[in-house]
């Protein structure tokens, strides 16, 4: 593992790839519901992890709309995208694997995003398969139910006790194995399928400001916060 000292030296590892895969699990989007269970258990007491399962959605929807209303409308966005929009039209950047659920790379307009844990903009009835927006479900007042059969509407995001689609793993796995670099962004490495995507790159770069043991497994590592480290990268002339 190399520490990686400024962000000179960052900008050379990044400039040098000719493909570049992206994970993305930055803070100030919205997490997927696997990973969020530890980030608000420190805020509160009970688990939203436990509202939010299948279990909730299927036998208590009542309780598991107000949890999943609760948890996506009280989020802002603040990334900076410039660089990567950089990256993506230099032909650099070819695949983007988002670990979070907000959409928020497909409505910036970003190729080739793999929704690893689904989106919440899309929606299905679990009866008739009637799709539904974002919109229908903010608007909704208690259980979001279909308007043709009365059905439960189910938002296309992997809950806390489902399995993440065997295809989207595989199609990110395949374009990680064709990449030369896995820049992971706050992306924690021990979790699975993490795990399995460093063991298939050929190179990775994680940016982060939180050391794990786990570490020493990469190939590069820079401790910085993503964000401001984004931002830097975005300027013409990058100093120390
Ligand atoms: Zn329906």
């Amino acid at each position: 593992m190399k520490k990686i000292k400024n962000i000179i030296e960052l900008k050379e590892i990044i400039d040098k790839s000719q493909s570049i895969v992206l994970v993305n699990k930055t803070k100030l989007g919205l997490s997927n519901l696997h990973m969020i269970e530890e980030e608000y258990n420190q805020a509160n007491k009970t688990s939203l992890k436990k509202f939010l399962s299948k279990q909730f959605f299927y036998n208590q929807p009542k309780i598991f709309f107000e949890n999943y209303k609760k948890y996506i409308f009280g989020n802002n966005f603040l990334f900076n995208f410039d660089y990567l929009k950089k990256l993506e039209k230099q032909g650099k950047l070819k695949n983007i694997i988002d670990l979070n659920i907000d959409g928020i790379f497909t409505l910036k307009g970003f190729n080739n995003v793999i929704q690893l844990y689904g989106d919440i903009h899309k929606n299905y009835c679990i009866k008739c398969h009637k799709e539904f927006s974002l919109n229908y479900i903010k608007e909704y007042i208690g259980t979001v139910r279909c308007d043709l059969c009365n059905g439960l509407v189910k938002p296309n995001v992997t809950l806390p006790n489902e399995i993440i689609l065997k295809s989207l793993l595989e199609k990110a796995l395949f374009a990680i194995e064709k990449a030369d670099l896995l820049l992971m962004l706050e992306t924690p490495i021990n979790n699975y399928p993490i795990s399995n995507f460093i063991i298939s790159s050929k190179k990775t770069l994680l940016i982060t400001d939180k050391r794990t043991s786990k570490d020493i497994y990469l190939d590069y590592i820079y401790y910085a916060d993503v964000l401001e480290t984004l931002a830097k990268l975005n300027k013409k002339e990058v100093r120390k």
